[in-house]
């Protein structure tokens, strides 16, 4: 059910493995995926579900997106039809060792981070889940010796049997709420199923400064090896920061690297990087390969991404972080006074932990939204200047216009993208093109 890249990758898998396969996708199905199917022979429909067929199936995979409180989910389940994810749905196929990395954010620098370090270290892997040609696609077409995976919590909601050598948790805070009952703690449940079918010769790597986290592990005992990262606490085993260095120790074996020499900044990424070389130095990539490799990777386009100079006015796209906690640690980057553009589609937001960083740092800020009276009822206080706009263009001339010598133009919004963009990487695009046009 749904003929996205998961779903299309998991039909072309099931076909190749011999499965009688068909899928379906309640809305339309891009020109590109239909083209796919019709070359693998996979039969299908769309804009609607055909439920006698799809109810006689032995198993349903599922897309990410789907509910399910969905009503024909809810039917299979009643028929005892088992109903997977695509990641489960593929592991199957393969005997590949798999870095499983979730978090409510981070997950794609950590994650790609981690497959530049671990390809330089020369590993047979492919990167996966929720970046580029899905997990299935991958295992039917070109099967590798190790996966690196982004997991949503969607995806994790649909394991049974999967099971991570290696899991990386970046951090917990409340996300997609309108999917968990609006109950954070299913939410949090949803995120350690990642750990679920781990044994003790498998990791956990998690950030140990999490208080979500260690709450849940304190309560709910983990059978693989714990590996906290912190940048607060001296570890026996796992991460930690000391005299502006990260330490790594496992098993008295030691990995040592300056902050300074990492080539992402900002406290978040220190975490992230972390993680990405407690999974390499676990997988015995060579130190100096890790060192370099951390030192090279420049991230991930619409994180923190350094698009211009201009006037010595540094214009940052961190138009993915849609939630608060992103706009957070992309505020706390930023080592001078900042004009902020903020606002789209309020998930709920609490904007109350972000006043501490915006007295600080924030001079002026660029609402771009069709209603910003949240973010003006909530900063109207702590910030002058508040104004707004509805397109990005005019956003990123006013921000122009205010920004002096030294100061920083920041899009990191802490909302979704879909009042006035079709994504998050069209309001990113939108703000880089603004910017090239100064
Ligand atoms: P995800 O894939 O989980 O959405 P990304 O790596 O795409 O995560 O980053 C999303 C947003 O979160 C970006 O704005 C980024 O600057 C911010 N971010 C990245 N890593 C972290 C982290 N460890 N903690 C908090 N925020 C982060």
């Amino acid at each position: 059910m749904g003929a996205g890249e998961s779903g299309v990758g998991a039909a072309i898998l099931g076909k190749k493995k011999g499965f009688d396969v068909f899928v379906s996708d309640k809305g339309t199905i891009t020109d590109h995926y239909k083209e796919v199917l019709r070359n693998f022979e996979i039969e299908w429909e769309e804009q609607m579900h055909t439920e006698d067929k799809i109810l006689n199936a032995d198993v349903v995979m599922k897309s990410p997106g789907i509910p399910d409180k969905a009503a024909l989910v809810q039917k299979l389940l009643d028929a005892r039809i088992s109903v997977v994810s695509e990641i489960e749905f593929a592991s199957e196929f393969t005997s590949a060792k798999i870095v499983g990395i979730t978090g409510s954010n981070g997950k794609t620098t950590t994650t790609m981070l981690t497959h530049y370090v671990l390809k330089n270290g020369g590993l047979d892997i492919n990167v996966a889940g929720n970046i580029g040609d899905s997990f299935a696609k991958q295992i039917a077409e070109n099967d590798t010796s190790h996966y690196v995976l982004e997991l949503s919590s969607f995806q994790l909601d649909g394991i049974k049997s999967f099971a991570p050598h290696i899991a990386v948790l970046t951090n917990i805070t409340p996300d997609h709420l309108d999917r968990y009952e609006y109950k954070f703690e299913n939410y949090i449940t949803s995120k350690f199923r990642i750990t679920m079918n781990q044994t003790a010769s498998d990791y956990f790597i998690y950030d140990g400064d999490d208080e979500v986290i260690t709450k849940y592990i304190k309560k709910n005992p983990i059978r693989s090896r714990l590996l906290p990262f912190s940048l607060k606490e001296k570890l026996e085993n796992g991460a930690y920061l000391e005299g502006g260095n990260i330490k790594i120790t496992i098993d008295n074996n030691k990995f040592i690297m300056p902050t300074k020499d990492l080539a992402l900044k900002g406290n978040h990424n220190i975490k992230n990087a972390m993680a990405a070389a407690t999974v390499s130095h676990l997988l015995k990539i060579r130190k100096t390969t890790i060192r370099e490799c951390l030192e090279n990777f420049h991230g991930v386009e619409h994180r923190l991404e350094n698009v211009l100079k201009i006037n010595n006015v540094q214009y940052v796209n961190d138009s993915k972080a849609t939630n608060v906690n992103a706009a957070f640690y992309a505020l706390d980057a930023m080592k001078s006074a900042t004009i902020w553009i903020v606002g789209g589609v309020d998930k709920g937001n609490d904007y109350s932990e972000l006043y501490p960083l915006v007295n600080e740092k924030v001079k002026a800020i660029i609402c771009l939204g069709v209603d910003n009276s949240k973010i003006i009822n909530a900063f109207g206080n702590c910030v002058d200047n508040i104004v707004e706009t509805q397109s990005m263009k005019e956003a990123v001339n006013i921000a122009y216009k205010i920004a002096e010598r030294n100061e920083n133009v920041l899009l990191s919004p802490a909302c979704a993208s879909f009042d006035l963009f079709e994504n998050y990487e069209e309001r990113g695009r939108q703000f880089k093109e603004a910017v090239r046009e100064l």
